[in-house]
């Protein structure tokens, strides 16, 4: 069948496919990372940096089931005994820095995985242990992220006192259909039944994960889900078009005929249009290209700060960072990562180096994936601006960005290629860049 290329946006896109991720728009942004063989001396030799805004992300790649779309970085059990004790180890570790030890931290991200497969010990201890070691900020974000299920009432008020304050939920559907399809546990009415509860023991900021255009679902079915979501009063939720992982276990059930086959492009912007519709009708805003918020309920601080440049210390199987001027990664690897947390070093072997080149063009995606770029961001670029102002008038023209007297912001169309644009964006930032002295002070 020949594809439909009347929702495929002029000159760039016209041969690539719609990117789902935005993972794929820093790609190419590789290009200047250099290995960092010695991390301990680089955290030794950071100076403190007060201005500078910080996130601590921990990693908890364990789930209790396998999600038929899922392709994250997961183990299916529940994690071994000394899980926590190695977080809480590394935090010790990182604690003797004093860069690491006396930065303020602004945001707390549980990702995984499913972080509530860890024992409510291990969490409640995990948490004391950042409070006692490091420094975090009065109101500082924490947000865990968890399944409806791992998420047990001792757990959630065991949240409540420690502080974390925001709950982000992999709900995907609330149809019954489409929960089997996609491997996730319980039924809709018991999803309801739970994030009630979450609601009624006090904690305003809870979103929803939300997968749109799996197979075979229909447009009443997305309704649905779009009703659940008003009338359960979500600070705000992320939306995902599914995308079929070649290793996943629905890319073979759609293969072999075992289930619908996945809805077109088409479809896909027909269900981006229709929770758009519904959803900004209700209340809710923009807040960046998947997620949308209720006004002064989620601002997603987390988030911000990483795009902002500021630094995120690392923790846990899998986890990846930033401290100063270095990017780095935990060995996914279980018993590699156990290894290194027990070394005399203690701290993980992946560093890469990064410059100002990297800072520039990673601000810049960011605020595209926010949706606003400001005309000062391109006159930063001197004589090269051209290439992005003819960039950006290119996408003007092509119905995806909008002009206002000092910035341009992404159109709906835009911002459902947004990542498609933030990777042509990376990709004419790193040629620009790259002639550029590493030192910017040559
Ligand atoms: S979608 Fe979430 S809960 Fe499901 S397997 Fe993946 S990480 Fe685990």
């Amino acid at each position: 069948m020949s594809k439909d290329y009347s929702l495929y946006p002029g000159r760039f896109f016209k041969k690539s496919e719609r990117l789902r991720s935005h993972h794929q728009a820093l790609s190419p942004l590789f290009a200047f990372y250099s290995e960092e063989p010695d991390f301990a001396g680089h955290l030794r030799h950071l100076s403190l940096d007060t201005s500078r805004r910080r996130t601590i992300y921990i990693h908890i790649p364990f789930c209790t089931r396998n999600c038929t779309f899922c392709n994250l970085n997961r183990i299916k059990k529940l994690p071994p005994e000394d899980y926590y004790k190695l977080i809480i180890r590394e935090i010790k570790t990182y604690a003797s820095y004093q860069y690491v030890s006396e930065g303020v931290y602004n945001a707390i991200y549980f990702g995984g995985g499913t972080p509530t497969t860890l024992s409510t010990l291990g969490l409640k201890k995990i948490l004391r242990t950042l409070r006692s070691s490091l420094t975090l900020a009065p109101d500082a974000e924490i947000t865990v992220e968890t399944t409806v299920f791992d998420l047990t009432k001792e757990k959630i008020s065991m949240f409540k006192e420690e502080g974390v304050n925001r709950l982000s939920i992999g709900v995907q559907t609330f149809s019954d259909k489409g929960r089997r399809l996609l491997g996730r546990k319980g039924t809709a009415q018991e999803v309801i039944d739970k994030i009630t509860f979450i609601r009624e023991s006090g904690f305003q900021n809870v979103g929803i994960d939300l997968i749109y255009n799996y197979p075979g679902q229909s447009e009443d079915e997305l309704n649905k889900d779009l009703s659940n979501i008003e009338s359960l009063d979500l600070a705000g939720l992320s939306f995902y078009s599914l995308i079929l992982h070649p290793k996943s276990a629905l890319y073979r059930m759609v293969n072999t005929g075992k289930c619908a086959p996945l809805g077109d492009l088409k479809q896909e912007w027909n269900y981006f249009n229709l929770i758009l519709d519904r959803l900004l009708k209700r209340g809710f805003s923009f807040l960046e290209l998947t997620k949308l918020v209720q006004p002064n309920r989620d601002s997603y601080n987390y988030i911000r700060i990483r795009y902002e440049n500021g630094d995120t210390l690392a923790l846990g199987a899998g986890g990846g960072g930033r401290l100063g001027d270095v990017i780095y990664f935990n060995s996914p690897n279980l018993n590699i990562y156990r290894q290194q947390v027990k070394s005399s070093v203690g701290l993980p072997k992946r560093g890469f180096s990064i410059d100002y080149r990297y800072d520039i063009a990673h601000r810049l995606i960011g605020k595209l994936q926010f949706g606003q770029l400001k005309q000062v961001d391109l006159d930063f670029f001197k004589e090269d601006s051209k290439y992005l102002q003819r960039l950006t008038k290119d996408l003007v023209i092509d119905g995806l960005l909008q002009t206002h007297s000092a910035h341009f912001s992404l159109t709906r169309k835009g911002i459902f290629w947004g990542n498609n644009i933030g990777q042509e964006f990376a990709r004419v930032l790193v040629r620009l860049l790259a002639h550029k002295t590493k030192n910017k002070n040559k």
